[in-house]
């Protein structure tokens, strides 16, 4: 059972857009004045994967549509880190394909997702290795290339690394990172190319159900027809849903990152997941290291996605930059680069949802992707292509189902305090 929907007169949490309430057994047909096999709504890194896949999969008659530009939301401020380090192991499924998707985006996708190799680095103390070696052990046996390293094989791969508190941890070649624009512009590209279009600034104002299934949706530019429709609207998902009486529990908050220079130019040459910090950092240009939180602690507000301060403020700076000095003693007293921030949408157990709407058949929502969604965007399309289409995905996509909350069974996560999932 879902829970019902808690938004009050339809006014959805975290934005001002008034949706009207359940639409269902309604005549829209009259209204409309197009037609599409299937619709997807948003273009981020999400909504252009499930396109591709769409299209890869037969389907042409595939639209689009956003209510801003492509990757104008979460997805064009993402780190875009490509790991596979996971404890659940659907997800560690998930990142072992996708990154091997971004390995070969090119030849998939005609595009370039400037996906960089430079591997991850999970750093911590002696009491966080049972939880890690647990995790490599799962990944080494579903074919995860990544194994344990010491503290001296750690300082091997980065030397200037402070490591009294650091017992060891894993190491993960093949990681790395990629540019988010490039990579949801080059999934588009390739679906646009299969015959799909894209409608920008152009914004979902209703779901239109019949009968309990999906009838199609009012935009801003007039109705269209659909019986499938995907929904991968990040933070605005749950606004939708409950549009159609659906209760989605994401939660958004506001998520900073900043980019330091590096004095020597010697910068860290890995990605690094600092267990003990609570931090990631990644290569960022020639010479300089972005620094983001794993903090779970630190997405307690509640956010507004179309009304959040994008800039840093001094105090934020000043924090991240000391979780990165305390791990790179060098980066004392450097200049902060360039700092932004993105929303987080965040499920209560920090994993996607992926669900088909109870109320609206043919309805499928992508969401909570909880701050490491870029990653896993490659797969996401893969499975929700399958189920728009009545196939089966070849994931256990029942882990990612809405209901799992409202049953008492979340998703189990081994590194709890993190959002490394
Ligand atoms: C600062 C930051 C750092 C991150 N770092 C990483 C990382 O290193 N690795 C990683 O894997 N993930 C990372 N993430 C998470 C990742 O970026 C997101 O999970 C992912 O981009 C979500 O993509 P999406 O397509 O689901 O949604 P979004 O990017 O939120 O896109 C949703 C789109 O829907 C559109 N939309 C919404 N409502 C409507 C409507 N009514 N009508 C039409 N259009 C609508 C919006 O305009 C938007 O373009 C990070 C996120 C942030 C913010």
């Amino acid at each position: 059972m879902v829970a019902a929907c808690s938004c009050i007169n339809g006014r959805s949490r975290g934005s001002d857009r008034v949706f009207s309430k359940y639409a269902i057994g309604r005549e829209w047909s009259h209204l409309a004045n197009e037609s599409f096999d299937a619709v997807v709504v948003g273009a981020g890194v999400n909504g252009a994967a499930s396109a591709y896949h769409l299209v890869k999969k037969g389907l042409s008659n595939v639209l689009v549509v956003d209510k801003g530009v492509l990757a104008g939301g979460p997805t064009g401020a993402s780190s875009a880190v490509v790991r596979q380090h996971y404890g659940h192991e659907v997800t560690a499924r998930m990142a072992m394909d996708s990154l091997k998707f971004f390995q070969n985006f090119e030849e998939l996708t005609g595009g370039h997702a400037d996906f960089k190799t430079c591997g991850v680095v999970v750093v911590g103390s002696e009491d966080k290795l049972e939880t890690v070696r647990q995790v490599v052990e799962m990944q080494q046996r579903i074919g995860i290339n990544t194994g344990m390293v010491d503290r001296e094989e750690i300082l091997e791969l980065e030397p200037d690394m402070f490591m009294e508190d650091i017992g060891g941890g894993a190491w993960e070649p093949g990681a790395g990172y990629a540019d988010p624009v490039a990579t949801t512009s080059g999934l588009m590209a390739s679906a646009l190319a299969g015959g799909a279009q894209a409608w920008y600034d152009t914004a979902i104002t209703e779901l239109l159900i019949e009968r309990g299934a999906v009838a199609g949706v009012a935009t801003t530019r007039g109705s269209i027809l659909t019986d499938k429709l995907v929904i991968a609207a990040g933070p605005w998902t749950p606004a939708l849903a409950c549009s159609i009486g659906v209760d989605v529990p994401i939660r958004a908050s506001r998520h900073p990152v900043l980019v330091f220079q590096h004095p020597s130019r010697r910068r860290p040459q890995h990605i690094i997941f600092d267990l003990n910090q609570i931090m990631y950092s990644r290569p960022e240009g020639a010479d300089m290291t972005l620094v983001g939180t794993l903090d779970i602690a630190h997405s307690q507000d509640d956010a507004d996605p179309d009304n959040f301060e994008r800039q840093p403020s001094l105090d934020e700076i000043a924090e991240w930059g000391q979780m990165l000095m305390t791990r790179f003693p060098e980066y004392a007293d450097v200049e902060t680069r360039a700092g932004w921030c993105g929303i987080y949408e965040y499920s209560p157990d920090w994993h996607h949802v992926i669900d088909e709407l109870p109320t609206a058949r043919g309805c499928w929502i992508v969401c909570g992707t909880s701050g490491h969604g870029f990653k896993l965007g490659p797969a996401v399309g893969d499975i929700v292509s399958d189920l728009a289409l009545g196939r089966e995905p070849r994931y256990a996509v029942e882990d990612f189902s809405l209901a799992r909350f409202s049953s008492g069974e979340p998703i189990a996560n081994r590194y709890a305090e993190t959002i490394i999932g």
